[in-house]
């Protein structure tokens, strides 16, 4: 009976190489055979599983190639963080966009054209000296891609996604922010409908900088909660 079984990562690897000597044909089927083989092992589950369910849908044409590859395209080079990082520093100047984000940010995100996949609904948070809000999906990987483009791999990550409604405190002092005691620290769970986007506060010695200079400041994890923005990068930046 043991000898029937077939580890998970042994099934993923002949899949993809099964279905890779289909798509790309005899010559170069062996080649690519013989490549996985020799980089099997260094590849995570994760990419195998990905490599055998994209070479298997395929095969059998559920999917076109073409399609597969223009969305990785749109998320690779189009759509990122410098997206949201706009929206975060036309807010630090601009009070009343602050307020309508703040307010209805489904509506500014409308507006600009922002709702597209994974970003139905959106709400905005902002930090402050009082407050720090802090993002993740506990189900699943759930965020605002057409703001801040594919999420980080330690979103997608089950410990982070355990601990930081447990112990957020001590999930930020991972990220390195040791926030004092009195700010009080809420954590937002994201859905398939909600996604959240932390305004973060904008860095001390950043006063007098364009929008364009400010959007350089803001980072990705700063967007999640995971970051605070400090007067030093500002510097550095400036
Ligand atoms: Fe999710």
């Amino acid at each position: 009976m043991s000898e029937d079984k077939v580890s998970r990562r042994e099934f993923l690897s002949k899949s993809t190489m099964a279905a890779s000597t289909v798509v790309a044909g005899s010559s170069t089927a062996k080649d690519h055979a013989q490549e996985d083989g020799h980089h099997e092992h260094e590849q995570s589950d994760y990419a195998l599983r990905t490599k055998a369910l994209v070479a298997v849908l395929t095969r059998k044409n559920l999917v076109n190639p073409a399609s597969m590859d223009a969305v990785v395209d749109l998320y690779e080079t189009k759509i990122g963080p410098h997206i949201g990082a706009r929206m975060v520093a036309r807010s630090w100047v601009d009070e009343n966009y602050r307020q309508r984000l703040l307010e209805d940010a489904r509506a500014v995100a409308r507006e600009d054209n922002l709702t597209g996949i994974e970003g139905t609904d959106l709400v905005a948070v902002e930090n402050t000296s009082e407050v720090h809000n802090l993002v993740v999906c506990t189900l699943c990987s759930c965020y605002p891609w057409p703001l801040l483009g594919l999420p980080p791999t330690w979103y997608k990550d089950a410990a982070y996604r355990a601990q930081s409604v447990i112990d957020p405190r001590g999930v930020l002092k991972k990220f390195g922010l040791a926030l004092d005691d009195e700010i009080e620290v809420r954590v937002w769970d994201s859905t398939a409908e909600v996604r959240y986007l932390v305004i973060p506060e904008r860095p001390l010695g950043s006063e007098g900088m364009s929008v364009e200079q400010l959007e350089k400041l803001v980072t990705r994890d700063s967007m999640v909660g995971a970051e605070i923005l400090n007067s030093s990068s500002a510097g550095e930046e400036a």
